[in-house]
Order: structure tokens, then C-alpha cells, then sequence
């Protein structure tokens, strides 16, 4: 039976879709308008079978997971999080990249007992300290981590770092890693059965793109 929908790729807006639409554009997949200057959240492109959702990063791995986008792509940070159920990861995009870490006020001392940790990636977090065997309280934010320990909600913060600017700004030094960070390509299990030579040749024309970005960027 073949599947006469577009082809859906679920993206989100800022470093993400900045870095992979000159990869999409090598698969010869370009937006027709400029998502960032856009309130649409649907859009064309130069390819008449595939379209473009342009959705918050969380939401990635779930609409890619239920099959209403085929494609998708979603921080390692994000994915670990959500869990990787009905999808494959078939490709590191090595692009957005960073770390997901553990700070704390700079010179904190050790803590004895529980750990009070303010976090939006509760999941991570508490998968995290149970491994470690130390107890953990897991309070779940949605921003501005960074404030918790100067004002006494948490003892350490679970977050994603580049430069760490944003830690150093707040008095707070990364600890401990959890996971390099990357973004990744991501497929639902049944599109890619369904829509196996499409969605093939996407990955394979993003995997020379990656590669020959990572060639480049060799010195
Ligand atoms: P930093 O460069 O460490 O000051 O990072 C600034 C903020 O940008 C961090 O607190 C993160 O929330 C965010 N950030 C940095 N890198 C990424 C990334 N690759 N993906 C998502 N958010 C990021």
C-alpha cells in the first residue's frame, strides 16, 4: 500500500533548525518561507512530498513517537528524557551540541543525606542520583535553573551547559557530567517500514552532509 501524505519532518525553531536546514537543503529539501519570521507552524517545501512542522523541542519525540511527523529532530538531552519508545535514532547530526551537568554553587560543600535538585529533566535527573545510590529530591522547572541554589529551592541544579556563561554568571560551577549532548535524527518505527525507501534516502544524503560538515571542519 503506499502512503500518498507528505512526508512530515518536525523541527523546532533556534539552534536546531539554524544547523539542520543546511543539511535538509543537501537532501535537496528547502522551506519556501522563513519559519523564524512566520507564526505557521505547516510548511512547504521545494519538494512537493515533504513538509515541515515547526514545533516546541520537547514535542519532537512525541510526534515523531505517534507517528504524526515520520522525521524528526531532537537534543539527546530531550530524547533521553522523553525515553526512545516507537522510534529509531538512525543518525548524530553532531550539531547543537553541549553537555547535560550537574552544578552547584561555586565551592559547595558536599552534601550529606538527601540532594535537593532543580531540574526540567526530572526523568535524567533522578535516573541519575538513584545510580549513584544517593537520595534525591527532584523539583521539576520549566526555566532558570540557575536561580534555584541562590535562593534556597535546591541544592544543585541538573542542566545543559556550552560555555558554562550562564553557570558562572549565577555563582554556579559545573560538577558532574551526565551525557555528552548532540542532535539526532529520529524516525518512527512504523514510517520507516511503511516509507522505508523515502525516509532511506534522507538518511543517507544527512549522513554524507554530517560527514562531509565534519571533514570540513577538520583543521
Ligand atoms: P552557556 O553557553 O553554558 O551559558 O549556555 C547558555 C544556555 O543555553 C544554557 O543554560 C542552556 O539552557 C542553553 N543551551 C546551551 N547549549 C544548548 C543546546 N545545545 N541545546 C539547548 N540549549 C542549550
Amino acid at each position: 500500500m503506499t502512503d500518498d501524505r507528505p512526508l512530515t519532518i518536525a523541527l523546532s525553531k533556534g539552534r536546531i533548525l539554524k544547523d539542520t536546514l543546511p543539511l535538509l537543503e543537501a537532501a535537496g529539501i528547502r522551506l519556501l518561507e522563513d519559519p523564524e519570521k512566520s507564526r505557521k507552524l505547516i510548511f512547504e517545501t521545494s519538494r512537493a512530498d515533504v513538509r515541515i512542522i515547526i514545533i516546541r523541542a520537547t514535542d519532537v519525540p512525541p510526534y515523531v513517537q505517534h507517528g504524526a511527523a515520520d522525521i524528526g529532530v531532537a537534543g539527546k538531552d530531550v530524547l533521553m528524557e522523553h525515553g526512545a519508545e516507537g522510534m529509531y535514532e538512525p543518525l548524530d547530526l553532531d550539531i547543537a551540541k553541549c553537555k547535560l551537568m550537574v552544578a552547584a554553587p561555586v565551592d559547595a560543600a558536599p552534601i550529606v543525606g538527601r540532594v535537593r535538585v532543580a531540574t526540567k529533566f526530572v526523568n535524567v535527573a533522578r535516573r541519575y542520583f538513584a545510580e549513584r545510590g544517593q537520595q534525591a529530591e527532584v523539583i521539576k522547572l520549566y526555566g532558570a535553573m540557575e536561580l534555584a541554589p541562590i535562593v534556597g529551592l535546591a541544592d544543585r541544579i541538573v542542566d545543559v551547559v556550552d560555555t558554562g556563561n550562564t553557570l558562572r554568571a549565577n555563582g554556579l560551577e559545573p560538577t558532574e557530567l551526565i551525557a555528552h549532548v548532540s542532535s539526532r535524527l529520529v524516525v518512527n518505527r512504523a514510517s520507516m517500514k511503511t516509507r522505508h525507501a523515502a525516509i532511506q534516502a534522507i538518511i543517507d544524503v544527512l549522513a554524507e552532509a554530517v560527514a562531509a560538515r565534519q571533514a570540513e571542519a577538520r583543521p
